[in-house]
């Protein structure tokens, strides 16, 4: 950022070199009524703009939040350290547009002068009262990023907790009434510059929309794998201690997640099915080992488990599936030996 141009009570303030010519642009009907009073409304803008950024700069300070103040464009914008508590930002926030109206109120109190220039004292008073309270009431506008934008913002993240939600909510709303207030001030004030500052902010809005919804997006999708795959991490160190019980509570609770890819189901099926075997739940091994198609080990659990029940009937229907082939043959055998055995 460079050298700032000149500090205001100890804090830096940097001047762009477009400020003072957005400003004559911006005021340059000011000038019909003389030279003087032309560049005496734009040092006033100046002012107002300065004014309203020390309100935050002086607030950000009493936090420590190192301040600095740029005067860039026809506006301005305090850079600070970020704000160690929701209260602290609202407060350095707001104290903008308070510095305005707290100026605008302490205008009312300037005696009224005597002499030729009164009419042009009275006027121009007039003028910096008007442009601090259109500053204060313009940058409260609840559209991001301006000062009322920002208010929302730290309002609604601390009462809905998700964060994504609550600028979701933010910038719907900075977009919806930037609109508005962008048709209104085209229309109804006739000033383009207005509506094409506020034009660009519902674009802003929209744009940031766009933002929240993809980090939403892939917020959604990374989540419930990070957590099934936790949770089949701890399944799988779970069995290997052998701690049977906890590897299957472990699988049914990655199981009940919302997005499992078939390789982890699988992998899911595989240690239930070992684990009941293991804890002497037969039946529901069996039933868990059917699950993961085409796996010689599954195969075998399922065949150990009938040979334990003993049921001649389930022995045979298992020997007609797919399973069965992939048996080793000494183990094939003894099925069907056991089906035999019962036969007689
Ligand atoms: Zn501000």
């Amino acid at each position: 950022m460079g050298q700032p141009l000149f500090t205001v009570l100890g804090i830096p303030v940097h001047v762009s070199i477009m400020h003072p010519f957005m400003l004559l642009l911006l005021f340059q009907s000011a000038f019909q009524h003389g030279p003087a009073f032309g560049l005496a409304v734009v040092v006033a803008a100046s002012a107002s703009v300065l004014l309203h950024e020390m309100g935050h700069a002086l607030t950000s300070r009493h936090f420590g939040l190192q301040p600095t103040v740029v005067l860039a464009g026809f506006g301005g914008y305090t850079a600070h350290q970020p704000a160690r508590r929701p209260r602290d930002e609202f407060l350095v926030i707001a104290a903008g547009p308070t510095m305005n109206f707290l100026v605008a109120l302490a205008l009312n109190f300037v005696p009224t002068p005597e002499g030729d220039d009164a009419g042009m004292v009275t006027a121009l008073v007039g003028q910096i009262s008007f442009l601090n309270i259109f500053w204060g009431l313009y940058n409260l506008l609840p559209i991001m990023p301006l000062d009322g934008g920002q208010l929302l913002r730290v309002t609604l993240r601390k009462f809905i907790r998700k964060t994504l939600t609550a600028d979701r909510w933010t910038h719907r709303v900075g977009l919806v009434l930037g609109a508005l207030m962008s048709l209104l001030f085209a229309v109804e004030f006739h000033s383009l510059f207005g509506a094409l500052l506020l034009g660009m902010a519902a674009f802003e809005n929209y744009r940031a929309l766009q933002d929240v919804n993809r980090m939403d997006a892939d917020y959604r999708a990374d989540r419930p794998h990070a957590r099934v795959g936790e949770l089949l991490r701890q399944a799988r160190t779970a069995f290997e201690a052998s701690d049977f019980e906890a590897a299957m509570r472990f699988c049914h609770q990655a199981r009940a997640e919302p997005e499992l890819s078939p390789a982890e189901i699988r992998h899911a099926w595989h240690i239930l099915a070992v684990s009941a075997a293991r804890v002497g739940d037969l039946d529901d091994a069996i039933r868990f080992a059917e699950r993961v198609t085409g796996s010689p080990e599954m195969a075998q659990v399922q065949a150990s488990c009938l040979l334990s029940l003993g049921d001649a009937a389930r022995i045979r229907s298992f020997l007609r599936t797919p399973a069965a082939v992939l048996l080793p043959p000494d183990r094939l055998e003894a099925l069907k030996a056991a089906a035999r055995n019962a036969e007689v």
